[in-house]
Formats: C-alpha cells, structure tokens, sequence
C-alpha cells in the first residue's frame, strides 16, 4: 500500500491529505502529521474569524511572486479544478460579496473547520496531531521522516504543507525553508507580506485608531509603483487596513524601503483644481474660524489638523480671513498627496501570509511536485507566491493542496 504523508494540518496540509485519499480510494495510506493540537488553527482567525475562503476572480495581478510566468500556469491549473465545484460537492455552501470575496454561508471559520475535520475522517485520513516535523532524507526506496520526538516514519510520497512564517503564533515559524533547503530546493528571499507599516513617528501623531477612506498609492522617489483604495486605520506607529497591507508586499528584501512613501489621496473622486475650488468657496462661510473650524465638515478633526501641518500651512490657531489666495491650492495638493515617509513593514506576528519561498521553476505547475525529486511535493504558502487580501492566499492554498494531493493518491 502506498504510504503518503503530508507535513502541515493548515489550509493546504487539510485539502492535500483530503484529496490524496480520495484520489487513491483506499489504495494509500495518508497520513497527515500536525505540531498544534488540533488541524486549521490559523484557519479559525482567518477574515476576523469569517474565513475568507477563496475569491471569485483570482486573475495573477493578485499574487507577488519572483515568477510571474510560472505563476500564472500554476493560477490556471488551480482554475481547471474549479475549486468552487471542489467545495460544493463536498458540502460546504458559499456567499460571496460584491468584491468577489467568498465566505462559508454560515460565516463562521469555526464552522468550516468543522466541515474539514468530518472531510478528513469521511476520507479516511490519519491524523496526528502533537507531532513536530524534524527533518526528511531519502532512503533507497522511500522517504524516512523524522519527528521531533525521534519517531521516525517511512514514507513513498510526502507533501509539505508547513506554511510560511507569518503568524508564528499559529505554529509557522519559517520552518518550511530551512527544510526545503536541506532537500536542496532553493527559495527565494522570505519578507512579511500582507503586513501594517511603520512610518515616521511625528507623521501620525495624535491620529493612533482613527480611520479614513483614501486611495493610496505607493511610491519609490516620483516613480508610482502601486495604489489602492480603501479603508486606511492609524496606529500609534504607524499605517494598516488592507489598502495599506496590499502595499506592504512591495516591501521585498533588497529594496531601500527609507526609499518608499506612501500618499494619501483623501479625494479621490475630485481633481486638485475642483478641491482648490470647494475649499475657496468655504473661505466666506469660515472666515471667522481657524483651521480646526475650517476643515469641519469636510474630515475628522484629527485627520483635518493632521494634513493642514503636512501641507505647511503653518499655525492651525491663525484666523482664515488671514491666509493667503494660495493657501487652498496648498492644501488641495496636501489632501490628495498626504505623505508618509520612513516606511517599514511591521513584525512577523502581524503579517498574514510570507512574499518569497520555494522557487516555482523547482515545482511541476500541474501538480507542485519537486521536478528534481521523486514524491516530493511543495504547496502553499511556503511557496513564492503570496496573494493580496481578499480570499487569494486560501484559494492558492487549497487549490495547490489539491492538486498535489491529487497527483500522489493517483496510483
Ligand atoms: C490572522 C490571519 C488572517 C488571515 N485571513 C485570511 C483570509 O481571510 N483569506 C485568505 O485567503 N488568507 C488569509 N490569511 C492567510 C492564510 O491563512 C494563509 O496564507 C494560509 O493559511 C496558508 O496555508 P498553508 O497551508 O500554506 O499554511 P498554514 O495554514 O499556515 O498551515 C501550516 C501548518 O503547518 C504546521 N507546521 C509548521 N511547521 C511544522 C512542523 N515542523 N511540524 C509539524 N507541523 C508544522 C503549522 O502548525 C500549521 O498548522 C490569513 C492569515 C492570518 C495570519
């Protein structure tokens, strides 16, 4: 009987052991090997404990990879397994929103969690959990798996699903690339991705836990590299909400991130000459007011005080009738071009998924078996690919967990 292992009970680790067992129909045994306690425990904080679980248009501008071409292959060999049909069959009803973003109907990560565990014993999957991976070395004929507590399991094919190192918190700590590495499969640079960002302190100041919607965009000296709209929060040190995270996966090792800004645009939908002109024409009905008073009405008081200063407009105590004709056009640049500088992504713990990994020209793109290695397979975060927010990251989790799964249970 065919021995199949897979390293990892998180989003890829679940699908790959489901599919491997099914695919075999009863002719391997699949073992999937977890450290935590229980499978998926990442899985319950995902999308604030919703798990967003896939997205309806995962098109490749989606993902940061260091191989665009490869990727692509692999997001098309993920679309002909039609993942919204994998999950339908197998019981799991879906919502989606207007942004493509698909949920369980239940809402509830707990719930799917569930729904995986009955998968996983309905597929007949050994599941054993408490069990930390040490290392793997190739036998004559098979695979010999070493744990932490010294056990050491034979195996014909093995899957690794030990994610990246973002959320260490969840049990990924980054072991994945070491491991690889010793197979000798070589990764690209790791970075925390999908992570809030640090800017200059004074640049935030008494603005920690406000919010504003803005278009943001991201920028390299005057080169735009990126931008995104949405919800923007402050924090004590710096800038998150997912417009910013989307951003952060610019941060590759390698660049000069003191190089890189982020703008904010706090009218997006209005051109700097019309916000020169409404702010002329508050001018009469606030002359009697200060900056406080002025920008009322128009932005939270915080957020208004905030870009006054960042635009040079100088004391937020002078009276408008005193500033000058010019001021407004100042400041409608400032509004639409609120700079942040010193930027730098925040710490592993906040990260939710790793840019970098194990190179995609080592994997086969219809299967992510390791071209160099028989029964070796390599699957989702650990791999250089990581997606934006909004379902990406579990949509190639899973469907690169199948697709492996699939191709060592065919026997
Ligand atoms: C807070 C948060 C929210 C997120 N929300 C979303 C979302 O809503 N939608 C989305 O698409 N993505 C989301 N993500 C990202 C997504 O969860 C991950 O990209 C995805 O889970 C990666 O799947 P994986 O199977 O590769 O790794 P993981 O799900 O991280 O699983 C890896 C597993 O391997 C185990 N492991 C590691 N090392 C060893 C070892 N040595 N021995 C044994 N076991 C080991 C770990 O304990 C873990 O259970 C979120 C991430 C975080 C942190």
């Amino acid at each position: 009987m065919k021995r199949i292992l897979v390293l990892g009970g998180g989003a890829s680790g679940i699908l790959a052991a489901i599919a491997a067992a099914e695919e075999s129909r009863g002719e391997a045994r699949v073992t999937l090997i977890e450290q935590n306690p229980k499978v998926g425990k990442k899985l319950l904080a995902t999308g604030n404990g919703r798990c967003n679980l896939d997205n309806r248009d995962p098109a490749p501008g989606h993902y940061f990879t260091s191989d665009r071409k490869r990727l692509e292959e692999m997001l098309k060999a993920i679309e002909r397994l039609n993942l919204e049909r994998w999950f339908e069959d197998h019981g799991l009803i879906t919502r989606s929103d207007e942004a493509g973003r698909v949920y369980p109907y239940s809402n509830q990560a707990s719930d799917f969690v569930d729904l995986l565990s009955l998968w996983l014993k309905r597929a007949g999957v050994q599941v054993q959990t408490g069990c930390r991976v040490k290392g793997l070395e190739r036998g004559r004929n098979c695979w010999q798996l070493t744990l932490e507590s010294g056990r050491v399991i034979p195996a014909d094919a093995v899957i690794c699903a030990m994610g990246g190192k973002a959320g260490p918190q969840f049990g990924t700590d980054g072991f994945s690339y070491g491991f690889a590495w010793q197979q000798g499969c070589r990764y690209e640079p790791i970075y925390p991705c999908l992570v809030p960002l640090k800017c200059r302190k004074d640049q935030v100041a008494d603005l920690s836990g406000v919010r504003v919607k803005a278009a943001a965009s991201l920028w390299e000296g005057e080169n735009r590299l990126a931008g995104e709209e949405g919800e923007i929060q402050f924090t004590d040190y710096g800038l998150s909400g997912i417009a910013v995270m989307n951003l952060s996966g610019y941060f590759v090792p390698g660049r000069e991130h003191r190089a890189l800004s982020i703008r904010l645009d706090l009218f997006p939908h209005m051109s700097e000459e019309e916000l020169t002109a409404l702010l002329q024409r508050r001018v009469s009905l606030m002359s009697q007011t200060d900056a406080a008073g002025f920008m009322t009405g128009l932005l939270q008081r915080r957020v208004g005080l905030a870009v006054w200063k960042a635009a040079g407009l100088g004391s937020t105590d002078r009276k408008i009738s005193a500033l000058k004709q010019q001021c407004w056009q100042k400041l409608a640049h400032g509004l639409k071009n609120w700079e942040f500088n010193g930027l730098s992504p925040k710490e592993w713990k906040l990260a939710q998924t790793t840019g970098g990994g194990v190179r995609l020209s080592l994997l086969d793109p219809e299967s992510f078996r390791a071209l160099d290695h028989d029964g070796l397979y390599f699957v989702g975060e650990s791999v250089d690919c990581a997606g934006q927010c909004g379902g990406f990251n579990l949509h190639w989790a899973f469907g690169s967990g199948i697709l492996a799964g699939r191709d060592c249970g065919r026997i």
